[in-house]
């Protein structure tokens, strides 16, 4: 890649090609400015729902861009935010709304709820327990829960130390639930923070409802906070509305980004229960919650929001999740049978597998190989190493998914270990 003034997330500029210029965008595809198009298998990096530029949150981002453009949200409120507040409350249970702008800020918040939660109560609960493989973020509060590897190696000095849950692999779910025990029982730990049902960064790695609602009556148990951190899970991919849902369970603060706006913008929201906002509800100023960005509860944003809660209520979002799923179901049990994939597995409308490769891990090179076959079909799927995933927009046909799993298919002829 040629060096620029734009310095690329996630992109090694002295090994990889010119990034992919993108001129529109329509439901499931993008448009490159000679009008080839390629298909968006991964929602853009997980934040698209129903497809790109749906008509009706367009017509509100430009109604709402009419009227309020941005106001500072410490003194001051607006109709968007004031109603994407009693909407998302309602709908998910949790009576109080923080306004952050990305899925990171979203995670630093819940945070920083917790920690403000205990220390106000004259407490010193401060120990977080995360996820082995999780991905929360890539603020220095967000690594520290997160899995620890070559993404935050240079930091390392800087990250906070967590207590780490082996994963919930099938069969080994004891294991999680013994070491949660163990982490709270002296009833010392600020709150457990979890991806629901699947771990996404972390390599589409997925576990039962069962455990989720295990680990959430552990902490209640316990009076340990239960974080779900649904930036990547929430809107639907899962299944669910919420992956907590399928559990049974409303945790007591939840993080939501990506989908929230339908991926038209970047919001982001941390929903907290009546305990949380009480105790930071003081006459002494010094309990006040400090936090905030320049942008909190842009009006644009929320008006985006709150036109996809009515796609929501008023289009078949589910009956669309329910068919993707199905399809999803169908096409990947044909990998089942091929020795080449191994781990095939679903969560909602996602799919994920492994393909038998001789180097395995995110940096193993048949990534960025994987990569560029699919990009020359005009498929963008983006593998994490050698876990090739299909993470589709909910507007996609029975018929583009049949494409991807052919190229998938195609790219094991190409790059599999022989079986
Ligand atoms: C993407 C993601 C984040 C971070 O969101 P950003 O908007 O990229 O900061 C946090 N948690 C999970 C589970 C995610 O998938």
């Amino acid at each position: 890649m040629s060096r620029g003034p734009v310095w690329h997330p996630f992109t090694q500029h002295a090994l990889q090609p010119d990034a992919i210029e993108i001129a529109r965008a329509e439901g499931a595809w993008l448009e490159r400015p000679d009008g080839s198009r390629i298909l968006d298998a991964i929602s853009s990096w997980w934040v698209i729902s129903h497809g790109h530029r749906h008509p009706r949150i367009i017509g509100a981002i430009k109604a709402q861009a009419d009227q309020l453009d941005q106001v500072i949200f410490a003194g001051f409120t607006h109709r968007p935010a004031e109603e994407l507040a009693a909407r998302l409350s309602q709908r998910i249970g949790l009576p109080h709304v923080f306004f952050s702008d990305s899925g990171s800020t979203a995670v630093e918040v819940a945070l920083k709820m917790a920690l403000g939660y205990w220390r106000n109560q004259g407490l010193n609960r401060t120990r977080i327990i995360a996820f082995e493989h999780a991905y929360h973020g890539d603020t220095i509060g967000t690594m520290s829960a997160g899995a620890r590897g070559v993404f935050n190696a240079p930091y390392e000095p800087l990250l906070f130390d967590v207590i780490r849950l082996p994963f919930p692999t099938k069969g080994k779910e004891h294991e999680t639930l013994t070491t949660l025990r163990a982490a709270t029982a002296d009833g010392q730990a600020a709150a457990l923070i979890v991806e629901p049902l699947i771990l996404g960064a972390g390599g589409m790695l997925t576990y039962s409802p069962q455990v989720l609602a295990d680990m959430a009556r552990i902490c209640a148990e316990t009076k340990t906070l239960f974080i779900a951190d649904e930036v990547m899970t929430g809107f639907g991919r899962t299944g669910t509305f919420l992956a907590c849902e399928q559990a049974g369970i409303t945790p007591d603060i939840l993080c939501l980004a990506k989908g929230i706006t339908g991926g038209s913008m970047p919001l982001a929201v941390t929903l907290a229960n009546a305990a949380i906002y009480e105790a930071h509800y003081s006459q002494d100023r010094r309990k006040t919650f400090f936090h905030s960005s320049s942008y909190t509860a842009n009006p644009i944003a929320c008006a985006s929001a709150l036109a996809n809660l009515d796609v929501w209520d008023e289009e078949p979002v589910q009956a669309r999740i329910m068919q993707i799923a199905d399809w999803q179901r169908e096409l990947s049990e044909g990998l089942r049978s091929d020795p080449r994939f191994t781990d095939v597995r679903r969560c909602g409308t996602i799919a994920a597998f492994d393909l038998k490769v001789a180097d395995e891990g995110y940096l193993a090179s048949i990534g960025p190989k994987l990569y560029d076959f699919f990009l020359s079909r005009g498929l963008l799927l983006r593998p994490l190493g050698n876990t090739i995933y299909i993470m589709p927009p909910y507007c996609i046909t029975r018929d583009e998914l049949v494409s991807l799993y052919d190229a998938i298919r195609a790219a094991a002829d190409t790059f599999g270990a022989r079986a």
